[in-house]
């Protein structure tokens, strides 16, 4: 008999995360890989954020912290929410855990009951299904069509909803497509969302500052009617370039916040006192870096879509945000490989690019690049794809 509870016979290991070890271990074997499979900044944590983590520990914020988050970071999330999206939190609505990720568990953790519903648009971020999964929930995924930037309607969005239905989780813009929900579109899903009661919105806003061209970045929670239903979970791993300090947070209602609290309270307690010191400074010091850091993506955004749209069989969509792209490989897929797990794992094998299927994101005929990487790692990654491709017909 396995020694593994059923609960954890329901999920699997991230496959991004596998896809970033593989890439790992071709490189320490000697092999010339290019991984555009990592979802993080390649930019450095800013030098004053690293000098407000120096200081904490040389004063000796060493020690514990109230579990779901420092009285000074709290007061610096209630501001930016305040001076960003024109929301009003008390410090009471705030919860702070280690990364984004463990907000979204704690809040599915705390509220899902066996048999209940969470709604998910695919292509979706891999962890969302499998959290859902092990808090016993049925995650429903909806398949959104490349048509409308792989975004859910409100039709769609009518048509999945139940009595079961516990959450719908909305992330603008997305990993892994990049697409961003506009302020016209979020009101168009919040009027179907306003005459659904029981459904309580899961709004995941890591990418928020992450934005190209005339995009204007709105969030669910500023649709007054509900607001008292939703948890908008943000961080400062993605815009900061802090993946490595685990600081993530969330902001809604009481309960939802004071069961989170109590949860992490008997798993990880605080997250770590000096990264909490350095996301103090992350959200109140200067944000100039964001844009010049954003001009670069974007650059490599106009660099990569359009490479991409010139290799015959692949054709990629120019997206309104994050770092990723989601290009389209059906037209290469058939006998010689016949799923897009054919085609990264080739990919890899032959021409040392490493990128994640779009079946780990619950879209198959689909490969997500992370272009959060060298504009010289891109030139030479997209060569190889394209000679890769040129192969194959
Ligand atoms: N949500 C999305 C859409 C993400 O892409 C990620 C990270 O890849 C997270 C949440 C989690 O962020 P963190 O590293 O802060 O846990």
């Amino acid at each position: 008999m396995s020694i593994v509870s059923n609960s954890l016979k329901r999920i699997k290991p991230s496959p991004t995360i596998a896809v970033s070890q593989k890439a790992r271990e071709l490189k320490a074997a000697g092999k010339d890989v290019i991984g555009l499979g990592a979802g993080e900044p390649d930019f450095d944590t800013p030098d004053n954020i690293k000098k407000a983590a120096i200081e904490a520990i040389n004063k000796g914020d060493t020690k514990y912290t109230a579990v779901d988050g420092t009285p000074a970071l709290k007061k610096a999330i209630v501001n930016k929410f305040k001076r960003e999206n024109n929301l009003d939190y008390s410090t009471e609505q705030i919860s702070v855990g280690t990364g984004g990720k463990q907000i979204i568990f704690n809040a599915i953790l705390a509220t899902v009951n066996p048999g209940d519903e969470v709604i998910i648009p695919a292509p979706y971020w891999v962890s969302y299904p499998d959290i859902v999964l092990l808090a016993g929930g049925k995650p429903k995924i909806v398949k959104c069509s490349e048509r409308n930037n792989f975004k859910i309607t409100p039709e769609e969005l009518k048509k999945s909803i139940t009595k079961k239905t516990k959450w719908i989780i909305i992330n603008s813009p997305s990993n892994p497509t990049g697409s961003g929900y506009n302020q016209k579109e979020l009101k168009a899903l919040g009027e179907v969302l306003k005459k659904n009661k029981n459904v309580f919105i899961l709004s995941d806003d890591i990418y928020e500052h992450i934005t190209y061209d005339d995009f204007e970045f709105f969030t669910i929670a500023q649709i007054k009617e509900l607001k008292d239903r939703t948890l908008t979970m943000n961080g400062v791993s993605k815009s900061y370039a802090m993946t490595g300090w685990r600081i993530g947070y969330g902001a809604g209602p009481k309960d939802i916040i004071k069961a989170m609290a109590k949860l992490q309270s008997q798993s990880t307690t605080n997250p770590s006192s000096i990264s909490q010191a350095a996301a103090v400074e992350a959200l109140n010091g200067t944000q100039d870096f964001i844009k010049t850091r954003v001009e670069s993506f974007k650059e490599r955004r106009d660099f990569v879509v359009t490479y991409l749209n010139s290799i015959k069989g692949l054709s990629c969509l120019k997206p309104n945000g994050a770092f990723y792209v989601f290009p389209n490989c059906k037209k290469l897929l058939g006998k010689k490989l016949k799923t897009d797990k054919d085609f990264v794992e080739k990919l890899l094998g032959e021409a040392l690019v490493a990128v994640v299927q779009g079946s780990a994101f619950g879209l198959d005929g689909y490969f997500r690049i992370s272009y959060a990487t060298s504009m010289d790692n891109l030139k030479t990654a997209l060569e190889r794809i394209k000679s890769f491709c040129e192969s194959l017909s």
